[in-house]
């Protein structure tokens, strides 16, 4: 799984190297925004980062109580440890100390652990559910825009991120602000000569970072780029894997795979070794300078400008700092990617859903369905008009069957009808209202649709048939399942209507997952039907049964049906010929064949082999 996605697949993500201040105020904007989540549970938030603060307060007492312990042995610039110089009263009372405040931060740490993680896993699953919500009720003009396997698995990289930044990352920022700030303050009191000597080295650790730093997050970056990349190949290569068997491209794939790792691992490689020499020298740079510093005190300390305790006291929390200071590239880095992921799902929330309006029950409709002029040309591709004024009307009842080479535009059609997109010009309309007028909700309650592939959920037979109206009882189900000639089958497996199918109903045959369709179909009792005819041809015996389900669910429905069968084509009330966006010819099949030299009349001789 991508770690971090590609920052150019969401609008407005973040870009490489923008504005400083831009950037800064963008982050306060993403931080703010995911605050705003944590809102509701910050009765438990709010002393969690509390006791954060206090338990990195707390730590400040180790080298405190140390220095006193240790520094008293070494009075009078003796550096031999006689037990004799250290009063038992002392040590005993700091050891008291020291396991008191050890217990205080155990104790605290137990309750801010579970209060930090109980806001932030509930901040975090209000935030998963809003993002699905809207993705899933974003038009399908965003969907077609973007691969669906890459932006799922962004997603789930993004909250990840955005999970490990509020569980992990946050509290090490405070813990190390804590002791960074607090260190330094103890640093002062003890030597403040010592802390500037200290902090003239800061400046060249400051730039190496910025800089390193810099180039290092490009390189991960593109790391990631290349495996969010590999991923694709995998995710899309598992989806189609039968086409992959048939086509024996497993090797061919593996070399795909493998020339994407490839590039992953010089990338990534790339970015550890800048990684390495970038660690290596904070810790040359880092624990350098403590070792310049303690040089420096211990020539201030044979000089008697230092007493030994300010020096242990100065040294060990030298050392507190530096570890602190060495830590926080790290943090600000995970900090960084944490913001961008906010930055990419903020835009995800920031997009249009589709119409949400409809409340209640909608009205039925008598099932009349118009387009009137309709031109059209899909936002991904608005060089190319794929509807170039279709107009036809269906009357209650009315079966329609459209016709057409392939690419004429016979989906699209279907897609204007459901109300995935809206006509450029033109319009769809339904008992004669236009669709604007009618509420998507109600206007895709009234419409059912067979499709051509069914896409059945992983779940049960009878979710999946139930999947046409929600709360529908038992007998509804088994009855819509016995008019799609369904039942029978069902009833032949040992578990029956409670046989879980598939990831993609595999465990089913074609026809089968036609008449689950169909009695899904059925149960949504649609005034309009919608059927993408399949063009993988069904055995004979099959495709009675389909035939007989999908009569008994057109009876006494308007259906508009992408036809591919000839039985269809023949039994349809009437046939639209659609080429090249346009309605070319419309009619009965004994009409458009009687058309010496008409479109369909040659589509019909190519399409089902017979002279008509
Ligand atoms: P077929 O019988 O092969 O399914 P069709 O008649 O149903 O074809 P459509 O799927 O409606 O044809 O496609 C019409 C044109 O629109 C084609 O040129 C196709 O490339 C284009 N098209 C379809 N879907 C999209 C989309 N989501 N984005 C951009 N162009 C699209």
């Amino acid at each position: 799984m991508p770690r971090r996605p590609q920052d150019n697949a969401s609008p407005g993500g973040s870009s490489d190297d923008p504005p400083k201040a831009k950037l800064d105020r963008k982050a306060a904007a993403d931080a703010a925004w995911l605050f705003r989540y944590l809102h509701p549970y910050r009765k438990w938030f709010i002393p969690a980062i509390l006791g954060l603060f206090f338990t990195a307060g707390l730590s400040l007492v180790f080298p405190y109580m140390m220095s006193e312990i240790a520094g008293g042995s070494l009075r009078g610039g003796s550096v031999s440890l006689s037990a004799a110089d250290v009063s038992a009263e002392k040590v005993n009372r700091a050891m008291l100390l020291l396991v008191g405040a050890l217990a205080l931060q155990a104790l605290i740490a137990f309750f801010r652990i579970r209060w930090l993680n109980f806001a932030g896993e509930r901040a975090l699953a209000d935030l998963r559910r809003e993002t699905y919500g809207r993705l899933i009720r974003l038009p399908m003009a965003f969907f077609s825009e973007r691969r669906v396997g890459e932006l799922s698995s962004r997603l789930a990289s993004d909250l990840m991120l955005m999970r490990d930044a509020l569980m992990v990352t946050l509290p090490q920022l405070v813990r190390h602000g804590v002791i960074l700030v607090g260190g330094l303050v103890f640093v002062f009191i003890s030597s403040w000569k010592l802390a500037l000597v200290m902090l003239a080295c800061i400046p060249v650790v400051i730039l190496t970072v910025a800089l390193v730093g810099r180039r290092i997050r490009g390189f991960t970056r593109d790391a990631q780029d290349r495996l969010a990349e590999s991923n694709v190949i995998v995710e899309e290569t598992l989806q189609g894997v039968a086409n992959v068997k048939a086509f024996t491209n497993e090797p061919y794939e593996t070399a795909r795979y493998g020339t994407a790792i490839e590039r992953y691992l010089t990338s990534a490689l790339r970015s550890a070794g800048a990684k390495a020499f970038f660690i290596a020298f904070i810790i040359f740079v880092l624990f350098g300078t403590v070792a310049f510093v303690v040089w420096y005190g211990a020539g201030m300390l044979r000089d008697g400008r230092l007493t030994s305790e300010e020096f242990l006291r100065f040294v060990l929390f030298s050392v507190f700092v530096g570890a602190a200071m060495g830590s926080l590239p790290e943090v600000f880095s995970q900090l960084q990617g944490a913001l961008g992921a906010t930055d990419r799902i903020r835009d995800y929330l920031n997009e249009e859903p589709e119409d949400q309006s409809g409340e209640g029950e909608p009205s039925r409709l008598r099932g009349e369905v118009e387009l009137r002029g309709v031109r059209f040309r899909y936002p991904s591709r608005p060089d190319v008009e794929v509807l170039r004024g279709v107009s036809f009307k269906a009357a209650p009842g009315e079966r329609i069957a459209i016709v057409g080479p392939s690419g004429a535009g016979k989906s699209t059609v279907i897609g204007l009808l459901l109300g995935y997109y809206d006509p450029d010009e033109g319009s769809v309309l339904f008992d004669g209202t236009p669709s604007t007028e009618i509420p998507l909700r109600h206007r895709r309650a009234q419409i059912a649709i067979v499709p051509q592939e069914v896409l059945l959920f992983g779940g049960s037979i009878r979710d999946n048939i139930a999947y046409g109206k929600t709360g529908a009882t038992e007998d509804e189900i088994v009855a819509a399942a016995k008019k799609a000639n369904a039942h029978a089958f069902i009833e032949e497996f040992p578990e029956g209507y409670e046989t879980l199918v598939g990831d993609r109903g595999i465990k089913l045959s074609g026809g089968q997952r036609q008449r689950i369709a169909i009695a899904r179909a059925i149960l949504a009792d649609p005034a309009i039907l919608v059927l993408d005819e399949a063009t993988s041809s069904l055995d004979s015996e099959s495709e009675r049964l389909v035939q007989e389900a999908l009569d008994t669910l057109m009876h006494g429905r308007t259906s508009i049906i992408i036809a591919h069968r000839l039985a269809t084509v023949k039994d349809a009330d009437r046939i639209l010929v659609l080429r090249n966006g346009q309605a070319v010819e419309s009619g009965t099949h004994e009409e458009l064949s009687a058309k010496p030299e008409g479109v369909y009349r040659m589509l019909a001789e190519l399409q089902f082999g017979t002279a008509v």
